[in-house]
């Protein structure tokens, strides 16, 4: 039961004169419920295929699906509503929204999704239920990022992309953020993939696909992944 495949898929950029090709020819099969991590030097890709496969890009070639349905046949309308249904996004830099409340920011989503979570529950599960009235400047990093992940689950999206989601916090920190999105993936069977430069990280996953020059040099399986903490 596959979350997503895609074969044969290219990204091209073209500017000016020079072409860019960012993804040359990548084949893939993420199973359901799978944490995935994306790992590989700067340039190699990795940005560039999850946001194709958030649906926020288009590939120049070739076909992915989720689930059962062919995304690269979709039409802008239908992009963008696969986007806000299915999946949720997480970045470095939390993209909070300052001067709202971290319920209110969790509520931006939830009062456009189909079968949301309650905004509190959203935040109790990344353990911030007491801070649901603080403004985004009264929370550490960390804690920032932990709303950012009850604002990304409380839709059930069928998928969490996760760009550097520690990039911007200290190791211990990071790996408080970590377990946030474990539990999510745990308790609601979550599709997770995490671009992630971070060792500890890649050990929690269930595989770790390695990308060199726009394509999947290797994959690695763990068999055991490592629980955070
Ligand atoms: P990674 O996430 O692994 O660092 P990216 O997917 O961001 O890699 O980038 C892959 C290649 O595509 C890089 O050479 C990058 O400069 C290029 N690239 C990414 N986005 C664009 C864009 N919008 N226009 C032109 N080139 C781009
Ligand atoms: P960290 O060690 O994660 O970087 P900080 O040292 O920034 O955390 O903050 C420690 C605690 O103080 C956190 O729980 C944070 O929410 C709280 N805090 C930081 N700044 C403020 C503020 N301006 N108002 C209220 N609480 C704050």
């Amino acid at each position: 039961d596959l979350a997503f495949s895609g074969s044969g898929l290219e990204k091209t950029y073209q500017t000016g004169e020079t072409q860019v090709h960012a993804l040359r020819g990548v084949d893939l099969a993420v199973p359901r419920g799978e944490m995935l991590v994306l790992l590989g030097p700067s340039g190699s890709g990795k940005s560039t295929l999850l946001n194709i496969i958030g649906g926020l890009d288009r590939p120049t070639s070739g076909k992915l699906f989720y689930r059962n349905t062919e995304l690269t046949a979709f039409d802008d309308r239908e992009l963008t509503r696969y986007r806000r249904a299915e999946v949720g996004f997480i970045f470095q830099f939390y993209n909070l929204i300052p001067s709202l409340t971290a319920e209110e920011n969790v509520r931006l989503v939830t009062d456009i999704a189909d079968d949301p979570m309650d905004p509190a529950e959203a935040l109790a599960l990344v353990g911030l239920a007491e801070r649901r009235g603080h403004y985004p400047a009264q929370l550490s990093g960390g804690e920032q990022q932990r709303v950012a992940v009850a604002r990304a689950v409380a839709k059930r999206p069928g998928v969490l992309l996760c760009d550097e989601p520690t990039g911007a916090l200290d190791s211990s920190t990071g790996v408080r953020v970590l377990e946030t999105l474990e539990r999510a993936h745990n308790e609601l069977g979550t599709t997770v993939i995490i671009i992630t430069h971070n060792v500890g990280i890649a050990a929690m996953a269930h595989r770790v696909m390695h990308f060199r020059d726009g394509q999947i040099a290797k994959i690695e399986v763990n068999e055991h992944p490592v629980e955070p903490g």
